[in-house]
């Protein structure tokens, strides 16, 4: 008896979209098959390590690929691990993977555009609907008996069907009919040609028939199966046999990927720890970068898989590498919860860290096509490293991530500001630092063009001093903790405009100060309780005044975080630094002293209103700004002018 069942809404969408749309790239669907095959493979040998009943019979674990041009079917089977008819329900009407979901979500309306992402994001088991109108999965599970095999069925509409069958034999089979322009995947030669480019790395032997010559078929002879791909996991082979199109269609199907790898390293060691590490480094930003759960590495021991997405291998701010590691000293049968418990994870880890940044640093300070691959690496990671400089306990390892750290600068920015590649590192900032420069400035800003336009660069222009721009929201705690490179310390300009002036000029602020001690008083008092400090500084070259944070305070944009999060950010009364060369402040002042208080009251209000806009913040009291801006053009336009009537 069979049940119909309905799909999850997320398949639904996306079966939707494999039927309705075009697909330039839908001959991967079969790429997607063959790897779930070889996964139920490796999961089979894996699970028969500590359950031998599983595997009794020893068999050779295969992958078989068989069209019928005859009936247009194709069929994929495997001898692997099976699904119960519980485990079809779940595997074959659900998405689990965050990833795809997210994908899904952030899909374009565009059709066009649609099926492009779609034909590159490759999703799994459902890209069978873009060649096939009806899907027939057939699989008995290795822990049930012969009887309990099922039959799962759908034409990729709403619905599926499943049914309870007698299978004989272990694992799956998947029966495709074929859409009328999809005939094609049928054909030997089409078949053939297929399991060579996208499959060939396939640990387990993939075997479709031999093409029959047309003698052969006049003599009613079958062809007999024989094996397409190489059969050799591609990372125990050679690195100089290993072509780029060979590691690119292992990471697209290994590593689930759909973009090209901005890099790879494939790397061999024997010793005291012997291991091989096939990595990856994406080309672009997957969509579940920010989930601290996800890892995209799966782990081997001695050539058989043990287990995928595994955690203990890469820190969290390595988590965007994909691919696999081979190790030749873990035991077989560790499971996820054994795994910590293992001398050589650390080891092992330890090591994998170093090969990972190594290989950065390498690419860094490359040739051309060295350097454009780490700007890549740069631009979709760079944020995720640089978490390392906050987490990371080993000062050797935190040493190089801030040697690969790169930010925007006033100096990179200055040709062209809106080029967000030309970034620079420390190295090459301390290269520049003029002397009489001791420090390196940075200065946080929600984009590089509002961190330009922030005030506190007036001096440091002024004197030709680069500063830093930290852009990502992450930059604000690694500033909180990374406080030093190579014994020069990290300041904020904003906090640092002490650093600008020579011994002789802050003498002839302080006696500048003393004299407006009066118009300070009652600027200060004026504004009442936000403002801590009011104080005259000679470093605004173009602005009457600004707004400067104690040491370590956080910037605007991190306050706005924190209240988008329903959290107070912490108190943070600030100085108001003012600019006595300023023809406002001048005017201002003079205004003062005449005791025309009420209106410098309003004056004074406005610009410090206007310094917190300058630097990106909030005004806690936007209307009455806006009145007070207006009354001021009101008094400089003068009395209202009379309007001639017509008439
Ligand atoms: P993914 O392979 O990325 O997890 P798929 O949609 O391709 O996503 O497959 C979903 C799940 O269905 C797999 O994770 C697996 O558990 C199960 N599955 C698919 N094909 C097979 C197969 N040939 N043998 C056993 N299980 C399979």
């Amino acid at each position: 008896m069979s049940k119909t069942h309905v799909f999850q809404t997320e398949v639904q969408q996306l079966l939707h979209l494999m039927i309705h749309s075009l697909y330039s790239e839908r001959e991967i669907y079969l790429r997607e098959l063959i790897s779930n095959a070889s996964d139920a493979c490796d999961k089979l040998r894996f699970q028969a390590l500590t359950k031998p009943a599983l595997h009794a019979s020893g068999e050779e674990l295969a992958v078989e690929v068989v069209g019928d041009s005859e009936s247009h079917t194709l069929v994929i089977r495997d001898n692997g691990v099976g699904m119960t008819e519980a485990e079809a329900v779940e595997h074959l009407g659900t998405i689990a993977k965050s990833g795809t979901k997210a994908f899904l979500n952030s899909l374009p309306g565009d059709q066009a555009k649609q099926s492009h992402l779609i034909g590159q994001f490759g999703v799994g088991f459902y890209s069978a609907f873009m060649v096939a109108d009806r899907v027939v999965v057939e699989s008995r599970s290795a822990h049930v008996g012969s009887d309990d095999g099922v039959r799962w069925e759908s034409t990729g509409d709403g619905n599926y069907t499943t049914e309870r069958i007698a299978r004989p034999q272990r694992g799956t089979q998947i029966t495709l009919h074929l859409k009328d322009d999809a005939k094609e995947f049928a054909e030997p030669w089409r078949i053939r040609a297929l399991v060579k480019k996208y499959s060939d790395y396939v640990a387990y032997p993939v075997r479709s028939p031999k093409q029959l010559t047309d003698e052969d078929t006049k003599k009613g002879a079958t062809a007999e199966l024989e094996q397409i791909n190489t059969g050799q996991a591609l990372w125990t082979r050679p690195k100089d046999q290993i072509t780029d199109e060979q590691y690119s269609a292992f990471y697209k199907a290994a590593c689930h990927q759909w973009d090209d790898p901005a890099t790879r390293l494939h790397v061999s060691v024997e010793g005291t720890l012997s291991f091989t590490a096939l990595l990856f480094v994406p080309g672009e930003r997957p969509l579940d970068l920010f989930d601290r759960e996800r890892r995209g590495l799966s782990l081997y021991v001695r050539r058989v898989f043990v287990m995928d997405d595994c955690k203990d291998l890469l820190p969290d701010w390595l988590r965007f590498v994909r691919g696999v590691v081979d190790s030749d000293d873990l035991p077989l049968n560790v499971s996820r919860e054994l795994l910590q418990q293992q001398d050589a994870v650390p080891k092992l880890r330890k090591q994998l860290v170093k090969r990972i940044l190594d290989h950065l640093l390498k690419l860094a300070g490359g040739d051309d096509t060295e350097k454009a691959a780490f700007a890549a690496v740069d631009s979709a990671f760079g944020a995720v490293l640089r978490e390392g400089l906050v987490s990371e306990r080993d000062s050797e390892t935190r040493d190089k991530i801030a040697r690969l750290a790169r930010w925007r600068s006033t100096w990179t920015a200055a040709e062209k500001p809106e080029d967000d590649a030309r970034r620079t590192g420390l190295e090459d900032y301390v290269k520049r630092m003029p002397e009489g420069q001791t420090a390196i400035y940075f200065v946080n800003g929600a984009s590089a063009a509002a961190a330009l336009a922030s005030p506190h660069l007036e001096g440091y222009r002024r004197k030709s001093w680069e500063v830093l721009l930290l852009t990502d929201p992450v930059d604000e705690w690694v500033v909180q903790h990374f406080r030093e490179y190579q014994g020069k310390p990290l300041k904020a300009a904003g906090s640092a405009q002490d650093d600008l002036a020579s011994a002789e000029e802050k003498a002839a602020l302080e006696e500048r100060s003393k004299e407006a001690a009066g118009f300070l008083g009652f600027v200060k008092e004026t504004l009442g309780e936000g403002i801590a400090e009011v104080r005259l500084s000679n470093r605004l070259t173009e602005s009457p005044c600004c707004l400067v944070a104690g040491e370590g305070a956080m910037s605007p944009q991190m306050d706005e975080m924190l209240k988008r999060m329903g959290q107070q950010p912490p108190s943070r009364a600030r100085t108001l630094e003012i600019n006595p060369a300023h023809p406002l402040v001048e005017r201002l002042q003079a205004l003062h002293a005449a005791g025309s208080t009420d209106q410098a009251k309003g004056y004074v209000q406005v610009l410090r209103d206007q310094a917190v806009l300058a630097e990106g913040g909030r005004l806690d009291d936007a209307a009455g700004f806006a009145k007070r801006v207006q009354e001021l053009m009101l008094a400089a336009i003068g009395a209202a002018p009379k309007v001639h009537k017509a008439g």
